[in-house]
């Protein structure tokens, strides 16, 4: 099914969808753009390259409570937290954020034990992809094509966004998003030329420039495997990381966090909160020993684990090039660049 809307209309569909749940979608703030819930329907903005953070915080939130408890009482008494979950749009993402959640989908829902707050917010959520502007080079520091992730690939969408000229083109890519473009009766049908025209920029979005190197999947895992013990590469990689962990709060695939209580007043709460390979105490044990207390060994764990540990376990590379962590980084440290030396080291 393949609608469309005026693009100085979206605003209507925005109102439309908050009608029926939540509305999480990219607006403008001071540093740049971001998905935040949206509470007024003018405040989406599609006229963004990419958002700041990536939008996993849709599913896997900063900073989430669990359970909450008063000091002195039996464990019994705990309470909790519901999720009381709406269905929820998760408006204008990005090809690469959108096959992001189908690599954590692998940890959060099909590995182990299932991830009941990850899996609940998945199965109510509709996904918007949204293609990138053809017209308008990449960002410098992307390079999701060289993962196989086109600049207009609906894969990992519901309903896959293409903007022609003043309109957008909506198009259901799963039954979720299908149901939800049939109940929205103010959209209109689509032509043959449109029909044409998001079928054309799909597949323009395979061929779409940006960096890129050929990325054999298995052969950089077995690279960086017989790199691991190569110091002097791990140092000279790393040379000015500050361990400030900014590369993994941004990057979509990095999923570690950490469970703590925070008691106050008598009251306490169980949290998950986001956590990072990147940072000093991320393996400090309760013994006191830490087994990686070098810069270089974090940075060594944190690319190894996309490029090979992940790999060897699960298939694909968990990292969609989407060039958040190296446009974050404060000392302009590379995950491209470091795989394409890796290869030729
Ligand atoms: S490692 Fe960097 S480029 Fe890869 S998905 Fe994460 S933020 Fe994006
Ligand atoms: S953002 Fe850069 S400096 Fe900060 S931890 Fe990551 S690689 Fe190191």
């Amino acid at each position: 099914m393949l609608k469309k809307i005026s693009v100085d209309k979206i605003s209507e569909l925005a109102a439309r969808l908050m009608g029926k749940g939540t509305l999480i979608a990219p607006v403008r703030e001071e540093a740049g753009f971001n998905f935040r819930e949206i509470s007024d329907a003018g405040q989406v903005d599609l006229n963004f390259y990419n958002t700041l953070l990536s939008s996993k915080s849709a599913f896997l939130p900063q900073k989430e409570d669990f359970i909450r408890y008063e000091s002195g009482q039996s464990v019994q008494d705990a309470k909790c937290v519901e999720l009381n979950l709406k269905p929820t749009f998760l408006f204008g993402v990005r090809p690469c954020d959108a096959r992001s959640f189908e690599i954590m989908d692998i940890h959060f829902i099909e590995t182990g034990a299932p991830d009941p707050y990850w899996q609940d917010r998945r199965q109510a959520t509709t996904i918007f992809g949204y293609a990138f502007d053809l017209n308008r080079p990449a960002e410098p520091a992307d390079f999701y094509t060289a993962l196989g992730i086109g600049a207009a690939d609906p894969a990992g969408s519901d309903v896959f966004m293409i903007q022609k000229g003043d309109e957008m083109l909506l198009k259901g890519i799963t039954p979720k998003g299908e149901k939800i473009l049939a109940e929205i009766d103010s959209l209109s049908e689509a032509s043959a030329d449109d029909l044409k025209y998001f079928d054309d920029t799909v597949e323009a979005g395979r061929s779409f420039k940006t960096r890129f190197m050929n990325i054999d999947a298995p052969a950089v895992a077995k690279k960086f495997e017989d790199l691991f013990h190569n110091t002097e590469f791990w140092e000279r990689i790393s040379d000015g990381c500050l361990s400030c962990g900014v590369c993994t709060f941004v990057c979509p695939t990095c999923y570690c966090f950490d469970i703590c209580d925070e008691n106050l007043f008598g009251g306490g709460t169980r949290r998950r909160v986001w956590d990072a390979c990147m940072f000093t105490d991320f393996t400090l044990e309760a013994s006191g020993h830490n087994p990686r207390t070098k810069v270089y060994q974090r940075l060594r764990q944190k690319v190894c684990h996309k490029y090979s540990y992940h790999v060897r376990k699960y298939g694909p590379v968990s990292c969609v090039g989407c060039g958040r962590c190296t446009r974050s980084c404060p000392v302009n440290i590379d995950i491209f660049s470091i795989v394409d030396q890796a290869l030729k080291a």
